[in-house]
């Protein structure tokens, strides 16, 4: 592999929870790029769920270069630091932060037509990863990037699965409690596609609210509202935007519309 010296730091991107993102020059030819910095010895010690944070960072690696598609950030290379404890991804570069600020909710919402465009895009993803049956499985706004010119891109492949042959479904899930889908809010919680479809119509709903359909900081009460609790749409909302997110957000996964359909929603349909 090659090194990092190639290439000079600008600034600062974003935080993550294992490190952070630096906008980086290359020296010769001054193209940008996006660094994700891993600190190795950081991750093998960490651990979320099954596996542990230097084992995600493998899946994310080994995910993203099967991933080739307009709406997901590309991955460029891997390198290391000349002492080989860091690892770096230098990634496609989107200038255009976030489709909404989620720093402090609520939030101004989004015009309809905004949320659509977006929407569009993270569904277009969605679409492209699930088809080469991967499932993100952190689908929420701060994983969603724009270009320039305004384009969507998923990122943080992170928590990202390759579902096996015949395999829809896996035991379990990840993300952020807010997102959660229902089937996946309990014991031997069962994560699929589905769940990444409920986490986009939570995305969607917070675009056109400006704050997320449950809220609370107790896991086990979010949990269980997201299971128990009926969704409260804005009175403002027009009649196909509430129709799509009650389709989405629909409790049990084998009702749950699908991403065929959604294309084929009227509210998609609008300018
Ligand atoms: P984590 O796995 O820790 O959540 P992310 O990959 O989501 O890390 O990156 C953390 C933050 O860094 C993002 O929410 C975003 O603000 C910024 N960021 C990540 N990748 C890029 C990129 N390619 N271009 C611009 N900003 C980025
Ligand atoms: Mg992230
Ligand atoms: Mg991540």
């Amino acid at each position: 592999r090659k090194f990092i010296n190639q290439y000079e730091t600008l600034k600062e991107l974003g935080k993550g929870s294992f490190g952070k993102v630096k906008l980086i020059k290359h020296t010769e030819t001054g193209e940008l790029f996006a660094l994700k910095v891993f600190n190795k010895n950081v991750l093998r010690k960490k651990r979320m769920g099954t596996r542990n944070m230097l084992q995600d960072v493998e899946h994310e690696i080994r995910i993203m270069k099967q991933m080739d598609h307009p709406s997901c950030i590309k991955l460029y290379e891997v390198l290391d630091s000349p002492d080989y404890h860091k690892l770096f991804l230098r990634l496609e570069y989107c200038e255009g932060g976030h489709p909404i600020c989620t720093e402090n909710l609520p939030t101004d919402p989004l015009p309809e037509a905004a949320a659509r465009k977006y929407f569009r895009g993270l569904l277009d993803g969605l679409d492209y990863i699930h088809s080469s049956n991967i499932i993100h499985r952190d689908i929420k706004p701060e994983n969603l990037l724009l270009t320039k010119d305004g384009m969507i891109k998923l990122a943080d492949f992170g928590t990202g699965q390759v579902l096996e042959d015949g395999n829809d479904l896996i035991n379990k899930s990840a993300g952020t409690p807010a997102f959660t889908a229902p089937e996946a809010c309990v014991e031997g919680d069962f994560s699929g596609k589905g769940a990444d479809i409920w986490a986009a119509g939570v995305t969607l709903y917070l675009f056109v609210h400006g704050k997320c359909p449950f809220i609370s900081n107790n896991l086990v009460q979010i949990f269980q509202m997201i299971r128990e609790d009926p969704i409260e749409f804005s009175p403002t909302l027009s009649h196909n935007c509430r129709d799509l997110l009650e389709k989405i957000l629909e409790k049990d996964p084998k009702k749950r519309i699908q991403i065929p359909d959604i294309k084929n929603h009227e509210w998609l349909k609008e300018d």
